[in-house]
């Protein structure tokens, strides 16, 4: 068994690779693109003094589903921020998803995550729990490279047999 399974790289300028993409995800051209251009532009915004390594994320929010937001379809976006202590920086999908759920946002549709890698990057481990507790197991998560370059993958893909808050007793007061 290859250790390394090749994943095809998909390209942003390819109609064809974009047209799957969005079929298979759920996504019109339009939020593609946005999800697209809204995580490269949220690098650019990322405060990373000690490992310069940008990372800029993006949540299409709203589609069906129950909870305040729901219906809506607006985009949140997020970088990672660091700290001098280093462990106390954040990740730029989990100030996304702070920042959206504290803007009462419950249903997602779609993930974005941009990085300046040669190839797509996709969330550490502790984003793809952080993003599980808000998503079905069946959003994809888009993993855009510095050239627009990309990969999808649902949640499922990125953390299978997961847990998340429906196998616990719902949380008071939430
Ligand atoms: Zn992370």
């Amino acid at each position: 068994m290859d250790p390394t399974p090749k994943i095809r790289v998909q390209s942003s300028s390819n109609a064809a690779d974009v047209q799957a993409t969005c079929a298979s995800a759920g996504l019109t051209a339009a939020e593609f693109a946005s999800l697209r251009d809204a995580s490269a532009a949220a690098k650019e915004r990322a405060y990373c003094p000690y490992s310069r390594f940008r990372v800029g994320a993006a949540v299409l929010t709203g589609g069906s589903g129950a909870g305040a937001g729901a219906g809506e379809s607006v985009f949140v976006t997020g970088a990672n921020v660091e700290n001098a202590s280093y462990p106390v920086g954040t990740c730029a999908e989990r100030v996304a998803f702070g920042t959206a759920v504290a803007d009462g946002h419950r249903v997602f549709r779609a993930v974005a995550v941009a990085t300046d890698l040669e190839t797509p990057c996709s969330p550490c481990g502790m984003c793809r729990q952080f993003i599980r507790e808000f998503c079905d197991v069946n959003v994809p998560i888009l993993m855009f490279d510095k050239n627009a370059n990309f990969v999808v993958k649902t949640v499922q893909e990125l953390l299978p047999l997961s847990f998340g808050p429906e196998a616990l007793d719902p949380p008071r007061g939430a």
